[in-house]
């Protein structure tokens, strides 16, 4: 039978790693590992602003449901058993997110780090929900975007790849061409004033 509290060898290793990781309420940690306090038969995520324990009440676990087999509480600060959202209305934040900051440095680790998710389960999640992954996602809103751009402005083609979020300008033509099969250029001469004159 197994004791309250007591430590055996389902127990992790308190890397140095992990430790700085508890200090620092590290997010990027979260669901990589738990944290339990023998102290107080609770357990955490290394995100958890909750005071810092002393090191050696600390035990580690790789999964919550390994603590709450070892008779640990979830805290109720930072609920590490997740109690999340149902995935859709994850995902929507998250589209909402991407909608308003395509301008900005995205990429899953940003995502996954603002929407409070691994970037595995985010890849994921995405994919199931939206068909597509998030990167895929926001190519898709600044090809859009350009496209738009180049019909309706004569602005530089290096001055709408950065105003969709593209400082790299050579990157910006090699992804345009692979979503929309020209380059903008291209589809400027295409679409733009020229279009009657397509054959
Ligand atoms: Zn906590």
């Amino acid at each position: 039978m197994r004791i309250e509290f007591q430590e055996d060898s389902s127990d992790e290793i308190l890397t140095d790693e992990k430790w700085q990781a508890i200090i620092n309420n590290d997010k990027s940690y979260n669901n990589q590992f738990f944290y339990a306090v023998k102290t107080t038969g609770i357990f955490c995520k290394p995100s958890c602003q909750s005071r810092v324990p002393k090191k050696e009440n600390v035990r580690i676990f790789q999964s919550a449901d390994q603590a709450l087999f070892a008779n640990y509480r979830p805290c109720k600060r930072c609920k590490p058993t997740n109690e999340r959202l149902p995935d859709s209305e994850w995902v929507d934040l998250i589209t909402q997110y991407i909608d308003k900051k395509y301008t900005q440095k995205l990429t899953l680790e940003i995502l996954a780090d603002i929407s409070h998710g691994s970037p595995y389960h985010l890849q994921r999640t995405f994919k199931k929900i939206i068909g597509i992954t998030p990167v895929e996602y926001i190519q898709q809103i600044r090809i859009n975007t350009a496209k738009n751009y180049l019909l309706q402005s004569d602005r530089a083609i290096t001055d709408v790849a950065k105003t969709v979020g593209i400082s790299n300008t050579p990157y910006f033509i090699t992804l345009f061409k692979k979503i929309t099969g020209h380059t903008p250029a291209q589809y400027r001469q295409l679409h733009g004033k020229m279009k009657y004159r397509r054959d």
